[in-house]
């Protein structure tokens, strides 16, 4: 059992362990950076109630964020971890055809699952094969090059998660930054604006000695970082409310959008507790439905009835 979290935490295509690691680092540099010089300097090293307090947030917000990361990253996302049907139905078989109605009968009778070539398996609608994973990912959104895997269907909720206090996390620093640069420079000049925007122009043409381009590189990269995040979030959120994966997106394909309001749509990636899985990611939220039947709006094979909402 423990093998194999391990295996999952390693990328197939060992490049990808660099991203990991630098993500890694980065975490690690906030961390240190925050604790050990923005914090100190804006309470005088004195230990206040309000320093306890920082610490305490800036701890749920590690928390939260290693703790969705490892997650993420641990989810088995592939479709090893489902039953492949050996043989798919022949398109012509309709449902008024089939004597049982059983769950495996409702899948076959609907032919949105495919083969996979590589994988050699018959695959369920949504999952696709990832050259970099080397496998068939359960309803697939993307490949994430920082995090080295897929995510879909097993890791979304932990993914956006991770996102969203990684977001957290940088406004934070940067508030914290805002109140270290006043306690620093007392007010703001050209000095401390150039160190901002150019922190290597700055410090090439002796504006900014070695520890002050450190501080500026690190706080003008938290600016940069939390906007890239917040794109990103915006972009995922977008995807959820439309009931699409990128793939689906990329390619126009809404069948499985469909007419779900906000809450529906939520509670797909993020499970029936939807608005309490922010808070940890230990909450048991599991997402909706098994990731092979999908609500859709599609035709149905070689049926006379046309366009309807059925799952699949
Ligand atoms: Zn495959
Ligand atoms: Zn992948």
């Amino acid at each position: 059992m423990v093998n194999r979290k391990v295996k999952l935490l390693i990328p197939k295509d060992r490049g990808e362990l660099i991203p990991i690691f630098f993500v890694l680092f980065l975490i690690c540099v906030y961390v240190i950076f925050e604790l050990y010089v923005i914090l100190p300097a804006i309470y005088n090293n004195i230990f206040t109630y309000k320093e306890i307090c920082h610490l305490i947030f800036g701890l749920y917000i590690i928390f939260n964020l290693i703790g969705n990361l490892f997650l993420c990253m641990a989810s088995d996302t592939s479709i090893d971890t489902i039953i492949c049907p050996v043989l798919l139905p022949s398109p012509n078989i309709t449902a008024s055809q089939s004597s049982t109605n059983t769950h495996q009968e409702m899948i076959y009778q609907h032919c949105n699952w495919h083969y996979c070539h590589r994988c050699e398996v018959n695959v369920p609608p949504r999952s696709q094969h990832c050259h970099l994973c080397k496998k068939c990912i359960l309803k697939r959104d993307h490949h994430c090059s920082f995090l080295g895997r897929c995510i879909g269907f097993r890791n979304i909720r932990y993914y956006m998660c991770f996102l969203i206090w990684t977001w957290i996390g940088l406004f934070y620093c940067n508030i914290l930054h805002v109140d270290y640069t006043y306690e620093l420079v007392g007010t703001f000049s050209w000095r401390v604006i150039v160190a901002c925007l150019f922190p290597f122009g700055a410090w090439l043409f002796r504006v900014l000695d070695h520890f002050s381009l450190l501080l500026s590189f690190i706080c003008s990269t938290s600016i940069v970082l939390s906007l890239y995040i917040l794109f990103l979030i915006i972009q995922q959120m977008y995807l959820i409310m439309n009931g699409q994966t990128w793939h689906e997106h990329g390619k126009n394909i809404q069948i499985y959008s469909g007419q779900k309001d906000l809450q529906s749509n939520l509670e797909i990636i993020f499970g029936r507790r939807w608005y309490c899985v922010l808070f940890s990611p230990l909450i048991s939220s599991p997402a909706y439905g098994d990731g092979m039947t999908f609500d859709s709006t599609t035709n149905e094979p070689s049926n006379s009835r046309t366009s309807e909402n059925k799952r699949i």
